[in-house]
């Protein structure tokens, strides 16, 4: 994933203080190092970077009464029970999360956190993160707009504007690394159109902005939505967010599913990024988003499992197929496929795979990740070629990891520090992980 898309075959590479020093053939690298990772049989790839998550959803997966629901019912669904969590749920709901996302190549994650009942915190979140080692951007999301504003979310899980925007500006001063190599960065992130107002959203910008942090909203995620913002605002969702100020290089938004062929230019000529979360918008009916549309017209993409609750995994290598697959699909209804042309070809694996790592590095702003290059983290990650899930596909190792059914990777390191080793996490012990998770979660469906 390096500018050229090198492949090494019988490569390796040299990690000197959490860099790669050198990335080369295995013959080439020096004869000596502290700690030696033989990872013949082994592909291996940049760690994957998720662009969109609610980790406190993997504590409400799979409740039955929000299975077959679209998105704004799944809301209303879910608010009441996610009202009841406190900072312990956040905690130990984001260890989940990351163990997962670890354990599937994973080495970045954005998480949007929007409620903070019981006074639970984003600080919780960050502490999990911290143990886990997987690197952080952790958007302090917000909800304001209650249902007796018109809103979509109970009264009860918003918060006023004035304890929102203070919070985002101690999290900044307290966390945010602008720094190469960072391993927790701060991002503001009102929730949506349709649960905070149009005064939050404009001075969470102009915060986000004397701070230097980035900004992220869902947006255009469902035609309920897009609904929503034409009869209360008189806009389509993109024209709305450029009427607050918010398009440009600083943001990214949550799915945008619902957009027109101006509204893809918009993106791209202002430099917006969109974080595509297929299985999301699979799971909840909300759309095919025009990833291929997106990429030609230049606009940064990345992927993003989305919150467990419409997921239900975290499994981001899954996602990186999942994305493939789907922009096949919509190539198939657009009658894209159909073309005679042998230069015209359905999306591939290199291509999902560079969402999955570099398109992820840029919708965040990173350069120093992404990539298995000189000068760049050593975040990696490494699956053995000989499991069952791969037999008979070792000719094309990279589309392998794609095309066949993806498994628990057996080596991920962020900064040179294996988080995964042999298939098993080592930051944290899984099956405690688990047990307090599952007593947490059965707490919080029975009120
Ligand atoms: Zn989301």
């Amino acid at each position: 994933m390096d500018d050229h898309q090198r492949e090494l075959p019988d490569g390796g590479f040299f990690v000197r203080d959490g860099l790669f020093e050198q990335v080369a053939a295995s013959s080439e690298l020096p004869g000596y190092a502290d700690e030696i990772l033989d990872l013949r049989g082994h592909v291996v790839l940049p760690g994957l970077v998720n662009t969109h998550h609610h980790f406190y959803q993997t504590l409400t997966r799979a409740v039955p009464a929000a299975q077959d629901a679209n998105l704004f019912n799944w809301l209303k669904t879910l608010y009441p029970i996610w009202a009841r969590m406190t900072p312990e749920h956040v905690f130990a709901s984001t260890q989940t999360a990351l163990a997962e996302l670890a354990l599937s190549g994973c080495t970045t994650a954005s998480d949007h956190l929007y409620l903070f009942p019981n006074g639970s915190r984003l600080d919780d979140e960050i502490d999990a993160a911290r143990e886990l080692g997987v690197r952080l951007h952790a958007s302090r999301g917000s909800m304001s707009l209650g249902e007796s504003k018109g809103g979509l979310p109970p009264d009860s899980v918003v918060d006023s504007e004035d304890v929102i925007l203070k919070d985002s500006q101690r999290l900044i001063q307290r966390y945010h690394d602008p720094k190469p190599g960072a391993s927790v960065r701060i991002v503001l992130a009102p929730c949506s159109p349709f649960s905070v107002t149009g005064d939050l959203m404009r001075q969470s910008a102009q915060l986000a902005r004397e701070h230097g942090v980035r900004l992220h909203t869902h947006l255009a995620e469902t035609e309920d939505e897009e609904q929503f913002c034409l009869q209360k605002f008189g806009y389509r969702p993109v024209a709305y967010m450029q009427e607050l100020g918010w398009m440009g290089t600083d943001v990214w938004f949550a799915h945008a599913v619902w957009v027109s062929a101006p509204e893809v230019q918009a993106f791209a000529r202002q430099g917006c990024g969109v974080a595509h979360c297929p299985t999301s918008n699979m799971r909840l009916a909300s759309g095919i988003a025009p990833i291929k549309e997106y990429v030609e017209a230049g606009v940064h993409v990345g992927l993003g499992a989305d919150g467990s609750a419409s997921n239900d995994g975290s499994h981001l290598l899954a996602e990186v197929r999942q994305a493939m697959l789907l922009a096949r699909v919509r190539e198939g209804i657009t009658g894209y496929s159909l073309s005679n042309d042998p230069n015209r070809r359905l999306m591939t694996a290199r291509q999902a795979l560079w969402l999955g790592t570099r398109g992820g590095a840029s919708v965040l702003g990173r350069t120093d990740i992404g990539a298995l290059e000189a000068g760049k983290c050593a975040d990696f990650f490494a699956v053995r070629l000989d499991h069952l899930e791969y037999a008979g596909a070792a000719h094309d190792p990279v589309s392998a990891l794609v095309f066949c059914q993806p498994r628990r990777v057996d080596f991920t390191a962020v900064g040179g520090k294996l988080i995964v080793k042999n298939g098993n996490l080592v930051t944290a012990d899984e099956n405690r992980v688990i047990s307090r998770h599952n007593r947490l979660a059965r707490g919080l469906l029975e009120g």
